[in-house]
């Protein structure tokens, strides 16, 4: 699975359904503030977060699984959802490799 993980961000289908995504979300962070409810409505360095992920059999390419995340949430939310597995790690390297295909280079 982790194969197939890598190569989704590699796929064209995904830089389109990556765009539309973003185009939908009004380039917005789409997540909710556990504490008060309201939406984080970031702009600038976004990133689309599957809401299912691949890992779990989430389509990686269909919008209605795609959300807008800022970056900050986005690594909160995958920080989440690994912090159950023992693979953080290699969450961390997919994510850095991710980041790095997309942006060019880690901050
Ligand atoms: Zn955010």
């Amino acid at each position: 699975m982790s194969k197939r993980g890598r190569n989704v961000y590699r796929d064209r289908r995904w830089k389109a359904a990556r765009r539309e995504a973003l185009k939908r979300d009004d380039y917005q962070c789409q997540a909710v503030e556990l504490d008060n409810g309201e939406k984080c409505g970031r702009r600038g360095i976004l990133e689309v977060d599957h809401i299912v992920p691949i890992s779990k059999g989430g389509n990686p390419f269909n919008l209605d699984n795609l959300q807008t995340l800022c970056r900050r949430c986005h690594f909160q939310k995958t920080a989440l959802e690994n912090s159950t597995d023992h693979n953080l790690t290699r969450a961390r390297q997919e994510w850095d490799n991710h980041m790095n295909t997309t942006f060019g280079a880690t901050p």
